[in-house]
Order: C-alpha cells, then sequence, then structure tokens
C-alpha cells in the first residue's frame, strides 16, 4: 500500500502516513497538489514553510518501460513560483518497491546544525549526521554513501552549490552504475534540500515487496504493446539511442534555431564538432559507451558514457541542453571541456542550462572571453568555494548574474533561463516558455515536435499559426506523464501513435484495479496544471509574467524572425 513519509528536518524524526487525500496520486501531479495545499505561497523559498516533495509515478516501481522518474516539487527558489523537476536514476523505483509514494521533508534546523543524511529501508528510517560529507562534490559524497550503504542503495544528494543555498541548485541522482549523473536541475530545488541541511537521501529496496498489480495479465498485455510502440518509432527505436539527444545539435542548427552567442544567431558555424554524430563517433573510437539506460526498464536507452581521448570518464547523460548551453551559446566548440562542465556541474550540483545561460552572460559582461573554454571551466569550478564571491554570483544563475554583470541580454522567464531552442524560429516552444507555471522550460510542452520533427503533426515554427492552442495541448499531456512517472521522451511514439494514451490508460488501469479512460489522463494534465496556476496566482504572478525578454523582439538570423505574442494572445495557452 502506498505511503507517505514525512520528515521533519528540524527535529529529526519522521512518520509515516496513509495517502490521504493524496490517495491515488503520484509524481508531478502529487508534488504540485501538496505544494498548493500545504506551503503558504508568500512563503520564503528557503524558509520553515517551504516542503521538498519527492513523489514516485503512479507506474513507477512496475515493469512499464520508461516509467522510473522522480518528480521534486518545492516552491522554487529562482522563480518564487510552484516548481516540479524531474529525473532518472534509480532512487524513484527503489522508492516505490518500499510501498513509499512521496518523502515530504519539512521544517527546517538552524543554520549551524550539521548536515544529515536520511537512510531508507524496509527496515525502517534513520537520520544521521553527515559532517564528513559537508562539501564534498556529489561524486566523491555518493561514493562514500554506495560504500557505506551497499550498491543495493540509490542515492539523491545535493553538491556545494546545493548546501550554500545557490539559487541554481540541483538534486542529483545515481544512475545504474552509481553515478550521480542524473539530475532534477531546474529552478534550484537544491537550495531548498541545503536549507533542510539534507546532504542526502539513501534508499535501498532489499526485502521490498514491489509494486502491487491488480490484473497481472491485463498489465501484461499493455505493457507488451507499450513496448511495442517505443520500440517502432523512429525517433524512440533509432535516434535516441543511436546518437543521443545531442542528435538534436545538427538538426536544430538546420533549422536556425540553434541559439548562438547568447542568443543572437540561429546557426553556429562550429555545431558539427558537438553534434551527437560527432559524439558517437569519439565514443567509438575512445571506449565511451553510446548507448545506455538510467533505470531499469528504459527501452529507448538515450543516455551515454562519454570519456577523454584516454579512455578516462568524463560524463554521462551528456543531454543536448548541456552540450548547447556550454557549446553554442557560449561559441565554444570543444566538447571535451563541454564534458568536463557538466561533470562539475553534476559534481557541485548545478543546472547546466542555467549554468550555460550564466556563463554567457559572463562572457556577455566581460568577465570571460567569448569562446574560452578553459576560462568557462573555471569560472564553473569557482562555485565550489564558498568564499569566492564570483562562484557565489555565478551560482545563483543567469538572472542573478546579469543583475551583477550589469548586463540585460538574459534570456529568462520567471527567473529561469531559456533552454536550447530560440523561440523565434520555433514559436511553439516560445509559447511554452512563456506561459508553463514552471519558468522557462522545454519539457512542459515540447512543441519542437510538431514544429520541427514533425511528430505528432507538423505546425509552421516560424509563424504564430496555432501554436497557442499546440503549446497548450503538449502542456496538458506532459503534466499527465509527468504524473504517471513516464520518460517524457515516450512522448514521440505517443504522438504517432494512435493506441498509445489507450495503452498507458489499460497500464493504470491494470496496476490500481479502478478504471481508467483517456478523458482521466487529460483531467489528471488538466488538474495538474490548475493546481499549478492556483499557486503561482497566489504568489503573485499575473499574465505580465508570461512573456519573453524584449530583446526577443530583434530579428533573428538566417531566418528574420521576432518574437511577436502578446501576453493577451498568450493566455489561450493556459488551462482555465
Ligand atoms: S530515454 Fe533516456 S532519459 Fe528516458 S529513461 Fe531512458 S535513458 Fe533515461
Amino acid at each position: 500500500m502506498s505511503r507517505l513519509l514525512r520528515i521533519d528536518t528540524n527535529k529529526r524524526t519522521f512518520a509515516f502516513s496513509d495517502m490521504g487525500a493524496y490517495a491515488g496520486m503520484g509524481g508531478r501531479a502529487l508534488t504540485s497538489r501538496l505544494i498548493l495545499d500545504e506551503v503558504p505561497a508568500l512563503s520564503h523559498p528557503l524558509g520553515a514553510s517551504n516542503k521538498l516533495v519527492a513523489a514516485a509515478g503512479i507506474l513507477t516501481g512496475t515493469a512499464a518501460a520508461n516509467s522510473g522518474r522522480i518528480s521534486l516539487g518545492a516552491k522554487s527558489p529562482l522563480t518564487g513560483g510552484i516548481k516540479e523537476s524531474n529525473s532518472g536514476g534509480l532512487f524513484s523505483q527503489k522508492m516505490a518497491k518500499l510501498g513509499i509514494q512521496a518523502m515530504v521533508f519539512e521544517d527546517k534546523p538552524e543554520d549551524s546544525a550539521a548536515p544529515v543524511v536520511v537512510v531508507v529501508k524496509a527496515d525502517g528510517v534513520s537520520i544521521v549526521e553527515a559532517p564528513e560529507l559537508a562539501g564534498l562534490g556529489t561524486y566523491a559524497a555518493s561514493e562514500i554513501l554506495l560504500a557505506k550503504y551497499g550498491s543495493r542503495a540509490a542515492v539523491m544528494l545535493i553538491g556545494p552549490a546545493g548546501e550554500t543555498c545557490r539559487l541554481a541548485a540541483s538534486v542529483q541522482f545515481t544512475d545504474p552504475k552509481g553515478r550521480p549523473a542524473r539530475a532534477a536541475g531546474r529552478g534550484g530545488l537544491g537550495a531548498v534540500m541545503g536549507s533542510k541541511k539534507i546532504k542526502a537521501v539513501v534508499v535501498d529496496d532489499t526485502g521490498a515487496t514491489g509494486v502491487p498489480v491488480a490484473d497481472k495479465e491485463a498489465f501484461k498485455a499493455a505493457n507488451k504493446r507499450w513496448v511495442e510502440i517505443l520500440g517502432s518509432h523512429p525517433v524512440t527505436s533509432q535516434g535516441l539511442p543511436g546518437f543521443g539527444t545531442s542528435i538534436l545539435v545538427n538538426i536544430i542548427n538546420e533549422a536556425g534555431a540553434l541559439p548562438t552567442k547568447n542568443f543572437r544567431f540561429g546557426r553556429f558555424d562550429q555545431a558539427a564538432d558537438i553534434s551527437g554524430e560527432k559524439m558517437v563517433e569519439l565514443m567509438q573510437a575512445r571506449g565511451g559507451k553510446p548507448k545506455e539506460g538510467c533505470h531499469p526498464g528504459c527501452v529507448i536507452q538515450c543516455s551515454q558514457t562519454f570519456v577523454d581521448d584516454k579512455g578516462g570518464y568524463l560524463s554521462s547523460g551528456l543531454e543536448y541542453e548541456t552540450v548547447w548551453a556550454f557549446g553554442a551559446n557560449c561559441l565554444i566548440n570543444d566538447i571535451d571541456d563541454i564534458a568536463r562542465m557538466d561533470h562539475a556541474c553534476d559534481d557541485l550540483g548545478l543546472d547546466t542550462i542555467d549554468m550555460g545561460n550564466a556563463v554567457a552572460v559572463a562572457m556577455d559582461g566581460g568577465i570571460i572571453p567569448w569562446g574560452d573554454s578553459k576560462a568557462a571551466l573555471t569560472l564553473l569550478r569557482r562555485v565550489g568555494d564558498p568564499s569566492d564571491s564570483l562562484g557565489r554570483i555565478m551560482g545563483n544563475g543567469a538572472k542573478f548574474a546579469g543583475q551583477a554583470f550589469g548586463v540585460s541580454r538574459v534570456a529568462e522567464v520567471k527567473g529561469q533561463a531559456l533552454p536550447a531552442y530560440d523561440p523565434r524560429s520555433v514559436k511553439g516552444v516560445g509559447v511554452t516558455y512563456a506561459t508553463t507555471p514552471m519558468g522557462a522550460d522545454h519539457t512542459a510542452g515540447y512543441a519542437v515536435c510538431q514544429n520541427i520533427l514533425k511528430c505528432g503533426g507538423d505546425v509552421n515554427p516560424m509563424t504564430k499559426v496555432g501554436q497557442v492552442e499546440l503549446s497548450k495541448n503538449l502542456q496538458i499531456a506532459t503534466a499527465a506523464i509527468d504524473a504517471v512517472g513516464f520518460c517524457l521522451f515516450v512522448a514521440f511514439a505517443v504522438l504517432d501513435t494512435a493506441d498509445a494514451v489507450q495503452v498507458m490508460c489499460d497500464q493504470i488501469a491494470a496496476v490500481t484495479g479502478k478504471a481508467f479512460a483517456p478523458g482521466d489522463f487529460l483531467a489528471l494534465g488538466v488538474n495538474t496544471l490548475k493546481d499549478e496556476i492556483a499557486f503561482n496566482t497566489k504568489a503573485g504572478f499575473t499574465k505580465e509574467h508570461d512573456q519573453l525578454p524584449e530583446f526577443f523582439a530583434e530579428p533573428l538570423a538566417p531566418h528574420n524572425t521576432t518574437w511577436d505574442f502578446t501576453p493577451e494572445e498568450l493566455q489561450g495557452a493556459k488551462v482555465s
């Protein structure tokens, strides 16, 4: 039976409870409802009233393919609004198998308190002081924790950036090889965890009873069809497993929408050097691994192990967004140094999208030269020194860096930096950036599908026609997928397969033993968004916050597109 595990981080006590009003909920639907119900919207994100919620999806812990995501939720220190950020890794499946739908971290201790590790096993929960882990990077800390608690454990943890409450701090999760390379990166949730003095949470599912499935035969049949769907779409069966997410570098560059030099141009003339094709060539020549999953049951396997020219580990899960953020956006074409920057962010516990934008802002402000990958890496690493003022500025992300450096050209919405698609030439995703309750976030409504990749339809990326409706529909579907615990990359196949939504619903019905129809799937997404909008409204957000920075009115080469939506037009993308 699913339970909530509440941890009082001040008293260092814990309590299990049944799901109560949250029965049947999971993933993003659960984190957002709980934050709406239990966190005062005007509270300080780093104060005692904020809560950090880690929730497994509705299907997480079952054999449903690609259903192992973990959703983190809180009031965001970066945006001031509600936040859900999700990640792969092993943590969520193990938590669900222990019968824990969500962990809720409440209250906060004195600022001088030692960091603690929360250890969750089948036979109990312990909260252990861990001063020896203070200030350690996530790689060193997770190695110590896995040596202590065993290789069956999974770890959720923060690095120095989270411990010092930097606004761009991520929460990292270990992958099947024990590397803390999977990130709930966005929104500064690592700072919320740090404010509560939680360095790490260790979950070991040894002896767990697993997730009960009400109708095993029906579930088996639905999951068989689900695997067929994912295994037959060209993006999920060839593109992502063949080249990783960086297959997008050449595609988006060709489309004229690869943000270059802090969103000045839509093409990077050295894009081929940082492309997915180039990365695979290097991995094959050097002994890396071009294809692996971030959790058991992933049948897409977009992840990779990237190594240097001596075969030494540089990074894993080196994704398109990261490659773009430190690459084209900073005029850097050295893929090895980009991998080192990814590693530094994972180790320090930082969001690569906000940090790539922050580095570009630092280049715009004359702090370091454009295209200087060594200087960028050095600048990033300074975040790990709490006494370093420049490091403190950088760790707070792009918007804060812009304020500190006197740079007005900062690509952000609601305080969160823009991802890797220029909204002037992929207007559908621009609508999502502007209107999602999350702040600029491509994953909240990935209109790149229809605008560029032509999955699930064909909507011209450079005109306004159809983009508002497209973004709204995708935001609803995405919120539902996040609630179920599916990796968002299933969406490529779902959008092009007639029975895919029904198959997802069949899986949910088989697991829960309750009827679940496509209308319920739709309602799951709509209600989640309504909760998030309600929180943000109470936190003071208005339609004036649903807009991109004014420099996007400048024409973007090569297509000379501009951002031309009014806030009134954009409101149609929000559920009501
Ligand atoms: S497709 Fe990629 S991100 Fe999604 S579950 Fe698999 S490895 Fe993880």
